[in-house]
């Protein structure tokens, strides 16, 4: 009996891992996917954070959101983008801080 259960865990176990090692390859694969940096693969299909738009990387303009990079599809967007979007990375404290205490 005894050994019994001890394969039915280890079976159990293994089901386990191998789930997670998929759900972990499906999150990296999106990942990858999702995050196109600067100078990535060619032709490529990147979104304009700023109004959704989906553009080829070649053709984006690069727009600045605090320290990050970003494609957008226009002049218009980029300012938007400058404007509106929350910073992604924002490692460093009292850079634009105007209240003191
Ligand atoms: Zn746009």
């Amino acid at each position: 009996m005894g050994r019994l259960a001890l394969v039915l865990f280890l079976v159990f176990a293994a089901l386990l891992v191998f789930r997670a090692l998929r759900l972990l390859l499906a999150a990296v694969f999106s990942a990858r996917s999702r995050l196109a940096g600067p100078g990535s693969i060619e032709g490529e299909m990147v979104r304009d954070p700023v109004c959704g738009t989906w553009i080829d990387r070649r053709l984006a303009m690069a727009a600045r959101t605090g320290e990050e990079w970003v494609p957008v599809c226009s002049e218009e967007c980029r300012e938007r983008a400058a404007a509106t979007l929350p910073l992604p990375t924002r490692t460093r404290e009292g850079q634009a801080g105007g209240k003191g205490t």
